[in-house]
């Protein structure tokens, strides 16, 4: 049985007294009733903040892009042992923003995948068609291109320690949520296509939902058989929102 995680994606959103706040609220509550697997993904600059506010508590933490090399001239970039240093298990690769603003194709994806494990984080790969791709019904086959590229680079045995979110880009921000049976199905095809390569792995990789997921739907998306969490973006920054998603993932609520 899959335990459900959620993962906040901050974005760039925060400030160290907003952080304070925030993460003040998360674990008070948290006291008050535990939710499933947990973690938020910050802006690099807070990540010693959140560790120190973080550390002992069942919220794990983690950064929201790393760069593909392990050090060197890259002015700007950040290596995959500098957001370990900072005792991070997460780091989201191939979020559709970085995709989109920042030309990250697949193959660099796979190869920021690679770095992250290398270090031992534990990648969560976004993947996830936009609405014209949506319409002209060649979801499958975006996304399955998506997920091949770090199959590839990585071989499938990896996929044990890779989390995958599929985020439609539509529903990114936008209050449309992917219905359950629509998310189901894409996430059924990303199972199947890593069961192609390695049942067991399939059986245990952990695939989440994201795309304006809040309290309020994530209890019939986490009802689906292989929707195993969510990658939350503007639920993330509420405290009371992000506890009752992952409220609504705990294993009594199943
Ligand atoms: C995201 O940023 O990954 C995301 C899913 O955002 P939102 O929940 O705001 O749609």
């Amino acid at each position: 049985m899959r335990s459900k995680l959620v993962a906040g994606n901050w974005k760039m959103h925060g400030s160290l007294a907003e952080n304070e706040a925030l993460l003040g609220g998360l674990k008070s509550g948290w006291a008050a009733g535990a939710g499933c697997d947990c973690a938020v993904c910050v802006p690099f600059p807070y990540l010693e903040q959140v560790r120190t506010l973080l550390q002992g508590s069942p919220i794990a933490w983690g950064a929201q892009d790393l760069s593909e090399f392990p050090k060197g001239a890259y002015t700007g970039e950040v290596s995959a042992q500098m957001v370990r240093d900072f005792g991070c298990r997460y780091v989201i690769v191939g979020h559709s923003e970085r995709r989109a603003m920042h030309a990250e194709d697949s193959e660099l994806v796979a190869r920021k995948v690679k770095a992250a494990q290398s270090v031992g984080l534990t990648p969560i790969v976004c993947v996830g068609e936009t609405l014209e791709q949506r319409e002209s019904g060649v979801t499958d086959a975006v996304v399955k291109a998506q997920l091949v590229a770090v199959m590839d680079e990585l071989g499938a045995s990896a996929m044990s320690n890779v989390v995958v979110a599929y985020e439609p880009v539509w529903a990114i921000g936008t209050g449309k949520t992917a219905t359950p049976e629509q998310a189901q199905a894409v996430h059924a095809m990303i199972r199947a296509e890593i069961a192609g390569r390695n049942a067991s792995v399939a059986a245990s990789v952990r695939i989440l939902y994201g795309g304006s997921v809040k309290a309020a739907n994530a209890a019939e998306l986490f009802a689906m058989a292989d929707i195993d969490g969510a990658l939350v973006g503007g639920a993330s920054l509420d405290a009371n929102e992000f506890l009752a998603i992952c409220r609504a993932g705990a294993p009594a609520r199943r």
